[in-house]
Order: structure tokens, then sequence, then C-alpha cells
């Protein structure tokens, strides 16, 4: 069975959470299968090998796979986090969401100028967080080069978003 069909019969849509028109995209099933767990890095992997130089997940689920990611190109994984977890020195990006504002940190020090940098979460919905993750790293003198994503929500039009950056947008399974 391909990839696409694994995760589609193991990704579970809850609708109307964590609130009223939302299709949330459970993954945790995947945890439970090694061998897909295995597959998953490394399509990522092979997608992302040679191009980077460290790789940032976004807090929390961004995470789950991106730290795989980077040990397997043996590169250093940086975490995002959301506002108010590390201790400084960091950095921080405010971004809009739907309603209201979101703010992202990541340490100082961890990113190299000159790095190309992998920015990765497991979902890309409107692309507010991944764009602010991506101004983190360029603050910092480097640049985002590729993101990558388990699942994107195409109808958001993030794709559009990510593609004014120069940078290269890689999903598995898109929605
Ligand atoms: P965005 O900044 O709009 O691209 O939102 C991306 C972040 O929100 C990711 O960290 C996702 O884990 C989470 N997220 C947004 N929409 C969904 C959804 N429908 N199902 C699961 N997670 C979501």
């Amino acid at each position: 069975m391909k990839l696409i069909e694994k995760l589609n019969e193991t990704i579970v849509n809850i609708p109307d959470f964590p609130k009223e028109g939302i299709q949330f995209k459970d993954i945790t099933p995947i945890f439970l299968n090694p061998e897909l767990y295995e597959e998953i890095i490394a399509r990522f992997v092979e997608n992302a090998k040679g191009k980077v130089d460290a790789v940032c997940g976004i807090e929390s689920r961004g995470y789950l796979f991106g730290i795989a990611i980077a040990v397997a190109l043996k590169v250093p994984f940086i975490l995002i986090r959301k506002k108010g977890k590390l201790p400084p020195p960091f950095i921080g990006e405010k971004y809009d969401l739907e309603y209201g504002t979101s703010e992202i940190e990541m340490k100082t020090g961890h990113i190299k100028a000159g790095q190309r940098v992998l920015i990765h979460d497991d979902l890309l919905a409107t692309g507010g967080t991944a764009i602010a993750a991506a101004k983190l790293v360029e603050r910092q003198g480097a640049k985002a080069t590729l993101f990558s994503f388990l699942i994107e929500l195409e109808a958001l039009g993030a794709r559009e978003k990510i593609d004014k950056t120069g940078a290269e947008l890689f999903s598995i399974l898109k929605y």
C-alpha cells in the first residue's frame, strides 16, 4: 500500500474540534505503528537530504517528526516554542490568528548566520506559524529554504505565502 493510502487510513478527522468549523486532523494513531513512522521519516529525509544545515520544529507536534528528521540528516534540531516557555536568551515573533494574535520564541545562538534551515510542523493551515518561524530564523542571519509538513490544508492558501518567500514547500498529504 502507498504511504498516502496508509496515512488516509490512519489519520482521524475530528469535526468541530477544538471549536466549531475546525476539521481537526488527529495524527496520534501514527505513533502506534513504528513501521509507518519510519516510512514517514524516510520520505521527509529523502526530500530534505543535502538541502539544509539545521531543522526547526514548531511546538509541539513539529517535534514528533522534526527531531527524527534532524538526526537522520545529521544536522542540529532547534525548538520553536510558544511564548513564555524558554529561558533567556531568546527572540520572539508575534503573528495573527483568525481571532487575535500569538507569539513564538526561539533561543538565540543556536542557529548560525548563513545556515539553510528547514521549518517543520505536522500541519500547514493558514501558514501564520510557519512564516513567523521563518522570520525568527531570518532575524539571526539564516534563511528558511525549506518548509515541510505531514499535512497541508490546501484551501487555506498558505502555499502562496510560502512560495513568495522563495522557499520550497514539501507536504506528504494534502486535503
Ligand atoms: P497555521 O499557523 O494556521 O498554519 O496553523 C498551524 C498549526 O496549527 C500547526 O501547529 C497545527 O498543528 C495546528 N493546526 C491548525 N489547524 C489544524 C487542524 N485542522 N488539525 C490539526 N492541527 C491543526
